[in-house]
């Protein structure tokens, strides 16, 4: 049996997915660990290019060629659907737990909707603009319905659509795909999310909306199959700053009212302050640094986290410059990676034990705070430093040159028998 994670709905395990192009494999997701608590928001937040919405996309199997999952375990909590396909997978379900990639794919995608939604960061582009929105949102409810009453669905939710209407709805199928009742249900989650006159506005298509109502529409429309988990990746990206505030509000509320979990993917600091209950921080594919709200704002361990925390303007503080993270983040294709530390050019805390890959490791905080740094297990130690310009392309050792998968340990080896020259005296802060 699965430890006792009583309060957990969802356990990402040792995630990685892979991209495999003509330039070669990136590893857009490298052995990502989450665990998420019924109930709450996390955050996973980091730069563009690290690998944050790809794991998002994962969790709910909206991976497509040339990507792929190649690892990890998926881990699903719901004592109904776990008994539902108990005997057609028992290795698995564990309890109330389902590995959603020890599942065919039929049944992931059933849970499309009714257990797992998401939210995208442009509306307007996820909306068809030949068709009016309430009429895209009753279609949402109505494969919901359809599903549910399916026998060979894992869902048996829906006690308004019976067999019969299904039946029926096969046989006779009528011109419009919708129900009344479908379109009905469109209106009181257009209502739910705030929408003004919302049998009207059903009628009107998207380009009639403004970029804020669009946004609420999507929201409405990933409710329509009361999701146990709904992933919001971006949701205030595009839209101005008082509309931002007014959408996480709504997120919050419906939370409140629905019970529901919410992954939340996001670059901005500020929504992961107001929203999160916990949150990961993503960095070249891994998650460098995990914990309570507090843990990662307050007590943070690993420099990455501090230097995102610095690049945000404080308002109350004095005129302090904003400080930037010199560099950028690195390539994923496999062979152009290193297996020290992904951040060691970039870190003003460098050391000689940062070119091995650091494994996670607690840090001082609550139960569920862990970092991918060194500094989880030694203090700092100028000695030690790495000096300035050690990555830089003309004092690169042949180790961090750019080599092939199958160089990489010859050339780590080599780098630990010949360090460079200075690699003390560093000024580094
Ligand atoms: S392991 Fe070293 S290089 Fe990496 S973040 Fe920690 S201190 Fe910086």
């Amino acid at each position: 049996m699965l430890a006792d994670m009583t309060e957990e709905i969802l356990r990402v395990e040792g995630l990685k997915t892979r991209f495999f192009t003509d330039e070669g494999q990136v590893n857009a997701v490298d052995g990502v660990d989450i665990a998420i608590e019924r109930g709450d928001t996390y955050g996973i937040v980091g730069e563009s290019g690290s690998g944050k919405s790809v794991t998002a996309r994962s969790i709910i199997d909206l991976i497509e060629s040339p990507g792929e999952i190649t690892d990890g375990r998926i881990l699903y909590r719901n004592q109904e659907f776990a008994d539902g396909i108990r005997d057609d997978n028992p290795d698995a379900v564990d309890g109330a737990w389902v590995d959603l990639r020890g599942v065919s794919s039929s049944v992931r995608r059933s849970l499309r909707g009714s257990n797992f939604s998401m939210i995208f960061q442009d509306p307007q582009s996820s909306f068809n603009p030949t068709i009016t929105v309430g009429e895209q949102i009753a279609e949402a409810v109505e494969v919901q319905r359809r599903a549910s009453a399916n026998p060979r669905s894992t869902r048996a939710r829906s006690k308004e659509y019976t067999l019969t209407s299904l039946a029926l709805g096969t046989i006779l199928p009528s011109k419009r795909y919708v129900t009344p009742a479908s379109r009905e249900r469109a209106i009181e989650l257009l209502e739910l999310v705030g929408i003004p006159d919302p049998v009207e506005r059903a009628d009107e298509y998207p380009h009639e909306y403004s970029g804020g109502m669009l946004q609420r529409a999507m929201i409405a429309q990933a409710l329509a199959g009361e999701p146990d988990v709904l992933v919001a990746d971006e949701p205030t990206t595009a839209l101005d700053v008082t509309i931002q505030a007014q959408i996480l509000d709504l997120l919050d509320d419906l939370q409140e009212e629905l019970g529901m979990t919410i992954l939340l993917i996001t670059h901005n600091l500020g929504v992961v302050a107001r929203m999160c209950d916990r949150v990961g921080v993503m960095y070249a594919g891994e998650i460098v640094e995990r914990g309570t709200l507090e843990d990662v704002f307050d007590d943070h361990v690993h420099p990455y986290t501090r230097g995102l925390l610095g690049s945000v303007p404080d308002l109350e503080g004095a005129s302090d410059r904003l400080q930037p993270i010199p560099g950028n983040v690195p390539s994923l294709l496999d062979h152009e990676m290193n297996r020290r530390c992904h951040f060691a050019d970039r870190c003003p805390k460098a050391m000689e034990a940062c070119l091995e890959h650091p494994s996670e490791h607690s840090a001082r905080g609550s139960d569920h705070h862990a970092a991918r740094c060194v500094l989880t297990r030694t203090e700092y130690d100028e000695a030690r430093a790495l000096a300035d310009g050690y990555f830089d392309e003309a004092d690169r050792p042949a180790g961090d040159k750019h080599v092939g998968p199958d160089e990489r340990d010859e050339t780590l080896d080599e780098d630990r028998q010949h360090p460079p020259a200075e690699t003390t005296g560093g000024e580094h802060q």
